[in-house]
């Protein structure tokens, strides 16, 4: 190679070099959340993924009831249906039912919380949810019937606090429908009707009561929390609990897991089935819990959740994302 070549190429080699560097990739901004709106964000997450998908041990019981059906019948056609609308909302992220719910929040937080101001990052999360279409407009003042068409009013959101020993924050959620709620039920113990005494004979009685009530309301296949005890006010709030364990956990209570495990065992031999169209799948779970009482009163609480069971919870890093999904 001549001089002269040696050097024009070094110079194209400088030249190429130098356009690069003259034209470099205009790095777009990235736009930084301030943490309220980070959060707020977060939490809108967290209302999408509840209204849209059933939680993962939802979605195994009710794939393996479905087997139980018999091929052709209603029940399988029902079970077929729900599976459809299960994957039908996943797909297109919208609601899994129509009525999305009452808006119930769980808040674990660590010491030293400030609950106020979440309170009302929670407030406006569900307002976007809201407008996002994630929530239908869905609360209605009780006196007078208006909707102001934002989820918000007297008492709603519902938003329980609770402190752990943990450093992080937890937000666990559930959208209760409407139809499951209006087939829940309170007892007295004893029951005379049905013969029911005070005792774990006498509570499974008017469990057993309660879904014959059930059956072709609710949207069955359905799921059971429970509370045996409590004053009336505590025992519904401890039953409706119940549902944020996981359907295939087991009750450290010996007895409890007994019952719980009969109920379901029970209630599946009633024939009621899906939708109350007959079959082998009318509960997919029992959740047990039990508190005191006085002497005067035995109130036995059932919160009934139909099959779109929407549960969902979160574990909050320090930057207000999501660091792990609970269900
Ligand atoms: S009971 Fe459940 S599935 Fe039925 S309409 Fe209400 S929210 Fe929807």
């Amino acid at each position: 190679m001549t001089k002269k070549v040696a050097t024009k190429k070094a110079a194209k080699k400088v030249l190429s070099k130098k356009v690069i560097t003259k034209a470099p990739t205009k790095k777009l901004p990235v736009k930084k959340l301030d943490p309220k709106q980070k959060t707020i964000e977060t939490l809108v997450e967290l209302i999408k993924t509840t209204s849209t998908v059933v939680p993962d041990d939802v979605y195994r019981t009710l794939l393996k009831a479905r087997t139980q059906e018999q091929a052709g019948s209603t029940a399988s056609y029902a079970m077929n249906i729900i599976n459809d609308n299960i994957e039908l909302a996943k797909l297109k992220s919208q609601p899994l039912c129509q009525d999305t719910g009452t808006v119930i929040f769980f808040i674990y937080h660590p010491p030293g919380f400030h609950q106020t101001p979440f309170k009302e990052l929670i407030k406006k999360a569900v307002v976007k949810a809201t407008q996002k279409g994630y929530l239908r407009q869905n609360s209605v003042n009780s006196l007078t019937g208006e909707n102001a068409g934002t989820n918000l009013g007297e008492g709603h959101p519902s938003i329980h606090f609770y402190e752990h020993n943990k450093k992080e924050v937890e937000v666990k959620l559930v959208l209760k429908g409407g139809g499951c709620e209006n087939v829940s039920a309170q007892y007295s113990l004893p029951d005379t009707g049905l013969g029911a005494g005070r005792d774990l004979a006498g509570v499974r009685k008017v469990i057993i009561d309660a879904i014959h009530k059930a059956q072709g309301k609710g949207c069955g296949p359905g799921a059971l929390g429970i509370c045996i005890g409590g004053d009336r006010a505590d025992s519904a709030y401890l039953a409706k609990k119940q549902l944020l364990r996981k359907l295939d956990d087991k009750n450290s209570h010996p007895e409890l897991n007994k019952l719980e495990n009969d109920i379901v065992e029970t209630c599946n031999k009633l024939g009621i089935g899906p939708m109350g169209f007959g079959g082998k799948t009318t509960l997919l779970s029992c959740k047990i819990t039990h508190a005191n009482r006085v002497p005067a009163s035995f109130f036995v609480s059932i919160s009934y959740m139909c099959w779109a069971f929407r549960r969902q919870g979160i574990v909050m890093d320090k930057n207000n994302s999501i660091k792990k999904w609970l269900y």
